[in-house]
């Protein structure tokens, strides 16, 4: 589903991705390890469109995703990417309905199917009791499920986590990688994850360990 070739990133002229090469399948859960420093952000960034390599080409199934520019990527990342942070950055003024439907409503698909699928979600994220809410009423655990929610909410080819578990107890942590291993085994959800939780990266499909800007 994604091929990566030889990536190769710089920051003026210290090179943080020494030639990296992956290659993901439907359905996997990919963790990303290794110590601080390693490259592992700037790697799913840039397998994420949010950031372009030195070197090096993206593709996600036909589309060079590396070669995309302006609208056309801010539309294809919508469509086709979820994204998962520490920090969830939901909007503070809308209720957890609301904050799950708004990419759906940017992508214009028709408000109806929209709200019935974030319905879906978020009771499937045991949070049919928390539809109206707003976020700052919501525990972190809550909120970090609403902000999962949302990366789904468009059908995401994958969905890339950056130290999602990073700002959760460990019961909340659990919570989340066993609804991961259930969205790739229900829905053949594909993830790609950066992670420092080693339970995360022992129940992940393949564990990829970076060092100094390449995969060991
Ligand atoms: P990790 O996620 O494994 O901790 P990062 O990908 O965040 O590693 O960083 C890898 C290296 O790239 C680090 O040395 C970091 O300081 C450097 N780096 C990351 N982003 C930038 C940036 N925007 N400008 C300059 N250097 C950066
Ligand atoms: P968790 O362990 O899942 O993070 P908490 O024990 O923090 O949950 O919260 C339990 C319940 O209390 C949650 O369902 C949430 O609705 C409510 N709650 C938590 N924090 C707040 C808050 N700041 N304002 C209002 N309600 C809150």
């Amino acid at each position: 589903m994604l091929i990566a070739r030889n990536l190769t990133k710089n920051y003026s002229n210290l090179p943080v991705l020494k030639g990296v090469d992956i290659n993901v399948s439907k359905g996997e859960i990919v963790t990303i390890v290794g110590s601080s420093g390693a490259g592992k952000s700037t790697l799913l960034h840039i397998l994420g469109t949010l950031d372009t390599p030195t070197g090096g080409e993206v593709w996600l199934e036909d589309v060079n995703i590396t070669a995309l520019k302006g609208n056309k990527l801010a539309d294809f990342r919508n469509r086709n990417l979820g994204f998962i942070f520490q920090f969830h950055h939901l909007l503070p003024e809308f209720s957890a309905l609301e904050n799950v439907c708004i990419p759906g409503f940017i992508k214009g698909a028709k408000s109806n199917i929209v709200k019935d699928r974030a319905v879906f979600l978020l009771e499937t994220l045991g949070l049919k009791e928390r539809l109206e809410h707003r976020p700052a009423q919501l525990s972190g655990g809550e909120q970090q499920r609403v902000a999962v929610a949302r990366a789904l909410i468009n059908e995401p080819k994958i969905v890339m986590a950056d130290e999602p578990t990073g700002n959760l107890d460990s019961q909340n942590a659990r919570e989340l990688h066993q609804l991961f291993t259930e969205l790739s085994e229900r829905f053949q959800q594909t993830f790609i994850i950066v992670t420092h939780n080693e339970d995360l990266a022992k129940m992940s499909t393949r564990s990829l360990t970076m060092k100094d800007g390449k995969i060991v």
